[in-house]
């Protein structure tokens, strides 16, 4: 530990003459920091010599190197066990032993926050982490048990949530937030999983290319023919209309029967009963099934072509098949009192039917992840303990055609960012006003504005987006459109065809609103907003649901809910909520930051497109981020706290001192010969603006 002072500057003049070559590590030490550039040239160099770890001070950049550099060995858990920060190259472990160490030392909660596109390695990263505390946190039988769960309910998640997309083979649907709770010792005593936004319509529709999530060709795939009889399937998933509509159903490199393996034998780790896993597979069967089920038209009326499909479904998940049958292709509409049954034509069919399986597949999802919540929770130990939080969201989205789940994302990218002014840029300065001391204020952009544009109540696109999802009657897409306009069409950071100047009306569609995020604009066709908000699943369909005999549709579509006359929230309202909760979580925890990059758009190791890099760079917000750290402080401690660790360094505060807090550091930071640009005294605290400064002082007083 003494010598590592040494050692971070033999590393730091390494890092200085191989700087030509492999660019700096810490984009602090960029002479020509402003210039993107220069930034993304330096992300380039590092990229080409493997390496993939850049520090914005404590923030981590990470550049997925789409192949295995061998850098997450144990050998590599145990040489960043313990070690400063600086002194090491950067490293997705070194953010995590920090954080882990802060934890510890000082019993504050901690956050590592992990943004990026898809495909930038978000999820990769949140496994290192949760590898290296597994690996690096205090040993004990009685908590082995705990980590093997935390580290199993990886491949059970992803195999429900996950899928192969055109832009990652293992692209994970749904955002992801876990908590995992520690001791006093910093032994791991249990987990807390929030799940957002499961892609569902992945269930029942694929694009070219895709598939839907893993667990149904793991499920034809992997499991033996005993159990795929039991469950009507047969071992070709082409015969499934649900799994290879993108006509893509293999992924290179991935088999899916042992994959179904190791998602069984998760399972027994996270407490399933036998019975709960074969009612799981149950209805992931009969998920398939209701795909197949068919409706051919008679006189407008739809009838159901697959007879079998039905049967299959019915026998699963034990519900009468006659009810299946009429709510499949009927719908009875309660009014005043009177209820009208009428037949549904083949579309509505299908879009019931649809509608169906989604419902039924996200709601075994929740219950899934509440039961890895049950198995996870802290069952033994009460008392002190903190939280380490994993953020693994998706990141802003600008495609081709943007709808409501981009909208959704992107409001959440924007709720981030405003977390990340609020701890970081905003707080900051008002720190350093507040201690008195000069620096040079940075313009930043405060996105507030676009969130309330959002989620201000009564006035914001989702107030807006409700009313007309409430409203009984002619309420459609467009009218959502018009109301839009006349609610938010004045607003900066809104735009569509009816409220734009001439110049802007060319690049706009009547059909779609603009709104100009912080990281750039998206328009959104407003095709399918009122639907998708609504979620409607037809009462016919519910009630036949919960006449289901299986263990988990049987609980996760209670009788209570027909009866219930409260409407349950959209889904918009729903994710403005969770996220509300969500950055609640977040802010009162000490956070972290890793930002993830993809190289390129097509998965290889060896490719890196300054455009697309360029664009990633500016949605994160990384050039932002790189001037306030130029200009900040990296550590700051208040007198008191400083002069009581450290008053043993220095002969006029030891062993006996009587002076006040802020002479004695004064007194301190001379004799440990701090330079005057390394640091300032503020009103009650010390501001040190390196790292480095602090670790040095650190390994002397060690050392003592
Ligand atoms: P995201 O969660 O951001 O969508 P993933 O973490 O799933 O992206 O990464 C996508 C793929 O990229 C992974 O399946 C893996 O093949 C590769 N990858 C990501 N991070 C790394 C890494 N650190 N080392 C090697 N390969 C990686
Ligand atoms: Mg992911």
């Amino acid at each position: 530990m003494g010598t590592s002072c040494y050692v971070a500057e033999e590393i730091m003049e390494n890092a200085l003459h191989a700087r030509d070559r492999v660019g700096v590590q810490d984009f602090v030490l960029l002479e020509d920091y402003r210039n993107e550039k220069s930034f993304i040239e330096n992300l380039k160099k590092r990229f080409k010599e493997n390496l993939i770890y850049t520090y914005i001070g404590s923030v981590l950049v990470s550049v997925n190197p789409y192949k295995d550099l061998g850098i997450y060995q144990k050998e590599y858990v145990d040489q960043y066990r313990n070690v400063n920060f600086y002194e090491l190259p950067p490293h997705v472990f070194a953010i995590a032993d920090t954080a882990y160490r802060f934890m510890r030392e000082e019993c504050r909660d901690q956050c590592i926050l992990i943004s990026g596109e898809s495909g930038a390695g978000k999820t990769e990263a949140s496994k290192k982490i949760l590898q290296y505390l597994a690996a690096a946190s205090y040993h004990a039988t009685q908590v082995e048990h705990v980590k093997d769960k935390l580290l199993t309910s990886n491949p059970v998640l992803e195999a429900f949530g996950n899928a192969k997309t055109n832009r990652n083979d293992n692209s994970s649907r749904f955002g992801k937030y876990m908590d995992i709770e520690f001791n006093f010792m910093g032994a791991p005593l249990g987990g807390h999983i929030l799940n957002y936004l499961l892609e569902k319509s992945r269930v029942v529709h694929q694009n070219p290319g895709e598939r839907n999530f893993h667990i149904f060709y793991q499920l034809v795939m992997g499991a033996d023919d005993n159990l795929l009889q039991k469950l009507f399937l047969q071992r070709e998933p082409e015969l499934y209309y649900y799994m290879n509509q993108g006509n893509s159903t293999t992924v290179y490199g991935v088999d899916d029967a042992a994959q179904f393996q190791v998602v069984k034998s998760a399972l027994s780790v996270i407490d399933f009963t036998e019975e709960e896993e074969e009612a799981l597979f149950m209805i992931t069967a009969s998920i398939l099934h209701v795909g197949n089920i068919g409706f051919s038209e008679e006189n407008g009326q739809a009838i159901i072509a697959q007879e079998k499909s039905v049967s299959s479904i019915c026998k699963l998940l034990g519900c009468p098949e006659d009810v299946l049958k009429d709510a499949l292709t009927h719908r009875t509409i309660e009014a005043r009192g009177d209820t009208v049954v009428s037949p549904l034509n083949r579309d509505q069919a299908i879009y019931a039917r649809d509608a169906l399986s989604k419902a039924v597949y996200e709601r075994q999802f929740k219950w899934l992840v509440q039961k890895l919540n049950n198995s996870l929770e802290n069952k033994s130990e009460s008392g002190r303990r903190t939280l380490m939080g994993l953020l693994d969201i998706y990141g802003f989205e600008i495609f081709q055609n943007n709808s409501f789940e981009q909208f959704c994302i992107n409001y959440c990218n924007e709720k981030l960012q405003q977390l990340f002014i609020e701890l970081t840029l905003k707080l900051e300065q008002e720190e350093y006003r507040r201690e008195g001391i000069e620096w040079e204020t940075i313009e930043y952009f405060n996105n507030k504005i676009i969130c309330d544009l959002i989620e201000k109540q009564h006035k914001g696109v989702i107030s807006v987006l409700d009313e007309e999802c409430l409203r009984p009657g002619d309420a459609t897409d467009v009218t959502f459109l018009d109301k839009l306009e006349t609610t938010v069409g004045t607003h900066p950071h809104f735009l569509s065809y009816k409220v734009a100047d001439n110049k802007t009306k060319k690049s706009l569609y009547r059909e779609e609103f603009r709104l100009k995020h912080y990281a750039g604009d998206v328009t959104y066709k407003v095709e399918g907003f009122l639907d998708k908000n609504n979620d409607l699943l037809y009462r016919d369909l519910k009630k036949a649901m919960t006449k289901s005999s299986n263990l988990i549709t049987k609980c996760t579509f209670p009788d209570c809910e027909l009866t219930s006359k409260k409407r349950p929230d959209t889904v918009a309202t729903q994710f403005k909520k969770s996220l509300s909760q969500l950055m609640d979580i977040l802010m009162s925890k000490e956070p972290w930051y890793i930002r993830c990059i993809k190289p390129n758009d097509n998965k290889l190791s060896a490719q890196f497109d300054d455009t697309i890099v360029g664009h990633q760079v500016k949605y994160l917000g990384l050039m932002e981020n790189l001037r306030v750290r130029r200009a900040g402080f990296a550590y700051r401690r208040p007198y008191e706290d400083f002069l009581k660790r450290y008053k043993c360094l220095c002969p006029s505060t030891w062993p006996d001192y009587q002076g006040n807090a802020i002479d004695g550091v004064e007194k301190l930071v001379n004799h440990l010969g701090y330079k005057s640009d390394d640091y300032r005294m503020g009103k009650t605290k010390l501001f040190i603006r390196l790292p480095r400064t602090l670790f040095e002082t650190e390994d002397a007083f060690e050392q003592k």
